[in-house]
Protein backbone atom coordinates (compact mmCIF):
# COMPACT_ATOMS: atom_id res chain seq x y z
CA UNK A 1 0.00 0.00 0.00
CA UNK A 2 2.38 2.51 1.13
CA UNK A 3 4.73 1.98 -2.57
CA UNK A 4 1.73 3.39 -4.23
CA UNK A 5 2.70 6.53 -6.05
CA UNK A 6 0.30 9.56 -5.53
CA UNK A 7 -1.46 10.13 -8.56
CA UNK A 8 -4.14 12.19 -7.72
CA UNK A 9 -4.63 15.64 -5.36
CA UNK A 10 -7.11 12.73 -3.47
CA UNK A 11 -4.74 10.47 -2.73
CA UNK A 12 -2.00 13.42 -1.26
CA UNK A 13 -4.78 14.50 0.93
CA UNK A 14 -4.42 11.08 2.68
CA UNK A 15 -7.32 9.52 2.33
CA UNK A 16 -7.54 5.69 0.81
CA UNK A 17 -10.36 5.81 -1.82
CA UNK A 18 -12.40 2.80 -1.17
CA UNK A 19 -15.00 1.67 -3.44
CA UNK A 20 -17.75 3.15 -1.65
CA UNK A 21 -15.53 6.26 -0.75
CA UNK A 22 -14.84 6.68 -5.09
CA UNK A 23 -18.57 6.05 -5.78
CA UNK A 24 -20.15 8.68 -3.63
CA UNK A 25 -17.41 10.96 -4.60
CA UNK A 26 -18.22 10.37 -8.13
CA UNK A 27 -22.19 10.58 -7.61
CA UNK A 28 -21.45 13.97 -5.67
CA UNK A 29 -19.23 15.49 -8.37
CA UNK A 30 -21.32 14.15 -11.29
CA UNK A 31 -24.37 15.63 -10.15
CA UNK A 32 -22.95 19.17 -9.94
CA UNK A 33 -25.96 19.56 -8.04
CA UNK A 34 -26.25 20.08 -3.56
CA UNK A 35 -27.64 16.68 -2.59
CA UNK A 36 -28.74 15.24 0.81
CA UNK A 37 -27.55 12.25 2.47
CA UNK A 38 -31.04 10.20 1.46
CA UNK A 39 -30.56 11.50 -2.05
CA UNK A 40 -27.00 10.22 -2.64
CA UNK A 41 -28.08 7.23 -0.12
CA UNK A 42 -30.68 6.61 -2.99
CA UNK A 43 -28.10 7.32 -5.81
CA UNK A 44 -25.33 5.26 -4.41
CA UNK A 45 -27.62 1.97 -3.73
CA UNK A 46 -29.12 2.33 -7.27
CA UNK A 47 -25.25 1.62 -8.60
CA UNK A 48 -24.58 -1.27 -5.71
CA UNK A 49 -27.62 -2.54 -4.16
CA UNK A 50 -25.24 -3.99 -1.11
CA UNK A 51 -24.49 -0.72 0.24
CA UNK A 52 -26.51 0.02 2.86
CA UNK A 53 -27.71 3.19 4.59
CA UNK A 54 -24.94 3.01 7.69
CA UNK A 55 -22.41 2.85 5.41
CA UNK A 56 -23.26 5.64 2.66
CA UNK A 57 -23.42 8.18 5.67
CA UNK A 58 -20.34 6.75 7.58
CA UNK A 59 -18.53 7.56 4.04
CA UNK A 60 -20.07 10.73 3.91
CA UNK A 61 -18.54 11.38 6.99
CA UNK A 62 -15.60 10.87 6.35
CA UNK A 63 -15.35 12.68 2.75
CA UNK A 64 -16.65 15.89 4.60
CA UNK A 65 -13.28 15.20 7.58
CA UNK A 66 -10.88 14.44 4.61
CA UNK A 67 -12.09 17.80 3.18
CA UNK A 68 -12.81 15.94 -0.22
CA UNK A 69 -17.09 17.07 0.03
CA UNK A 70 -18.12 20.63 1.88
CA UNK A 71 -21.27 20.00 4.28
CA UNK A 72 -23.77 23.16 3.55
CA UNK A 73 -27.24 23.95 5.31
CA UNK A 74 -28.49 25.99 2.55
CA UNK A 75 -30.23 28.42 4.79
CA UNK A 76 -32.10 25.14 6.67
CA UNK A 77 -34.10 24.93 3.54
CA UNK A 78 -34.32 21.50 4.29
CA UNK A 79 -35.15 21.91 8.07
CA UNK A 80 -32.18 19.58 9.75
CA UNK A 81 -31.26 18.52 6.08
CA UNK A 82 -27.67 19.00 4.99
CA UNK A 83 -26.42 18.70 1.78
CA UNK A 84 -22.97 17.90 0.06
CA UNK A 85 -20.70 19.13 -3.11
CA UNK A 86 -17.58 18.23 -3.96
CA UNK A 87 -14.56 20.75 -2.62
CA UNK A 88 -12.86 20.43 -6.30
CA UNK A 89 -15.19 22.94 -7.05
CA UNK A 90 -13.94 26.96 -7.10
CA UNK A 91 -15.27 28.73 -4.34
CA UNK A 92 -18.76 30.10 -5.00
CA UNK A 93 -21.65 31.28 -3.14
CA UNK A 94 -25.02 29.81 -2.72
CA UNK A 95 -28.53 32.03 -3.17
CA UNK A 96 -31.07 30.72 -1.83
CA UNK A 97 -34.69 31.29 -2.41
CA UNK A 98 -36.54 30.95 0.78
CA UNK A 99 -39.85 30.15 -0.83
CA UNK A 100 -39.45 27.55 -3.50
CA UNK A 101 -35.78 26.28 -1.98
CA UNK A 102 -33.88 26.82 -5.80
CA UNK A 103 -30.09 26.97 -5.16
CA UNK A 104 -28.09 28.92 -7.41
CA UNK A 105 -24.41 29.48 -7.25
CA UNK A 106 -22.85 32.53 -7.66
CA UNK A 107 -18.65 32.43 -8.93
CA UNK A 108 -17.01 35.39 -8.93
CA UNK A 109 -14.60 38.42 -8.35
CA UNK A 110 -16.37 39.69 -5.83
CA UNK A 111 -15.92 36.47 -3.90
CA UNK A 112 -12.34 36.82 -4.06
CA UNK A 113 -12.27 40.28 -2.95
CA UNK A 114 -14.29 39.89 0.19
CA UNK A 115 -11.87 36.69 0.91
CA UNK A 116 -8.63 39.13 0.55
CA UNK A 117 -9.94 42.03 2.59
CA UNK A 118 -10.95 39.70 5.78
CA UNK A 119 -7.29 38.21 5.09
CA UNK A 120 -5.69 41.26 5.47
CA UNK A 121 -8.69 43.04 8.23
CA UNK A 122 -7.58 40.19 10.26
CA UNK A 123 -4.59 38.98 9.54
CA UNK A 124 -5.94 35.88 9.01
CA UNK A 125 -5.67 33.02 7.19
CA UNK A 126 -8.67 31.78 5.40
CA UNK A 127 -8.79 27.58 4.54
CA UNK A 128 -12.81 27.58 4.09
CA UNK A 129 -15.34 30.28 3.35
CA UNK A 130 -18.88 29.75 3.18
CA UNK A 131 -21.17 32.19 1.68
CA UNK A 132 -25.21 32.45 1.74
CA UNK A 133 -27.47 34.39 0.36
CA UNK A 134 -31.54 34.11 1.19
CA UNK A 135 -33.96 35.88 -0.30
CA UNK A 136 -36.95 35.42 -2.96
CA UNK A 137 -36.51 33.91 -6.87
CA UNK A 138 -37.91 36.27 -9.35
CA UNK A 139 -40.75 33.76 -9.89
CA UNK A 140 -41.36 33.88 -6.14
CA UNK A 141 -41.27 37.61 -5.90
CA UNK A 142 -44.32 38.15 -8.05
CA UNK A 143 -46.25 34.70 -6.37
CA UNK A 144 -45.72 36.72 -3.10
CA UNK A 145 -47.26 40.04 -4.29
CA UNK A 146 -50.20 38.54 -5.10
CA UNK A 147 -50.65 36.69 -2.08
CA UNK A 148 -49.86 39.68 -0.38
CA UNK A 149 -52.58 41.67 -2.46
CA UNK A 150 -55.02 38.74 -1.78
CA UNK A 151 -54.34 39.14 2.16
CA UNK A 152 -54.85 43.00 2.07
CA UNK A 153 -57.81 42.38 0.02
CA UNK A 154 -59.36 39.58 2.52
CA UNK A 155 -58.49 42.21 5.70
CA UNK A 156 -59.90 45.03 4.03
CA UNK A 157 -63.31 43.25 3.24
CA UNK A 158 -63.10 41.91 7.18
CA UNK A 159 -63.01 45.43 8.51
CA UNK A 160 -65.33 46.93 6.58
CA UNK A 161 -68.91 45.71 7.54
CA UNK A 162 -68.26 42.24 8.77
CA UNK A 163 -67.04 42.80 11.81
CA UNK A 164 -69.02 46.14 12.80
CA UNK A 165 -68.02 46.39 16.37
CA UNK A 166 -64.07 46.47 17.71
CA UNK A 167 -63.04 43.32 19.15
CA UNK A 168 -62.84 43.21 22.85
CA UNK A 169 -59.34 42.83 22.98
CA UNK A 170 -58.61 45.89 20.82
CA UNK A 171 -60.16 47.98 23.40
CA UNK A 172 -58.73 50.22 25.53
CA UNK A 173 -56.06 50.74 22.86
ZN1 LIG B 1 -38.31 30.82 -5.61
ZN1 LIG C 1 -22.61 24.84 -4.54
Amino acid sequence: MGGEPAKSPLKSRGIRLTRQRQLLLALIDESGKHLDAENLYQMAHQRDPKLNRVTVYRTLKMLKEGGLVDELDLMHIGGDQHFYETRMKQEHAHVICLRCGKVEEFFGEPLQKLRKQVESHFGFQIVLARTEVGGYCSHCQVLRANEVKEAAAVQAQTESGEEPRPRSHHRGA
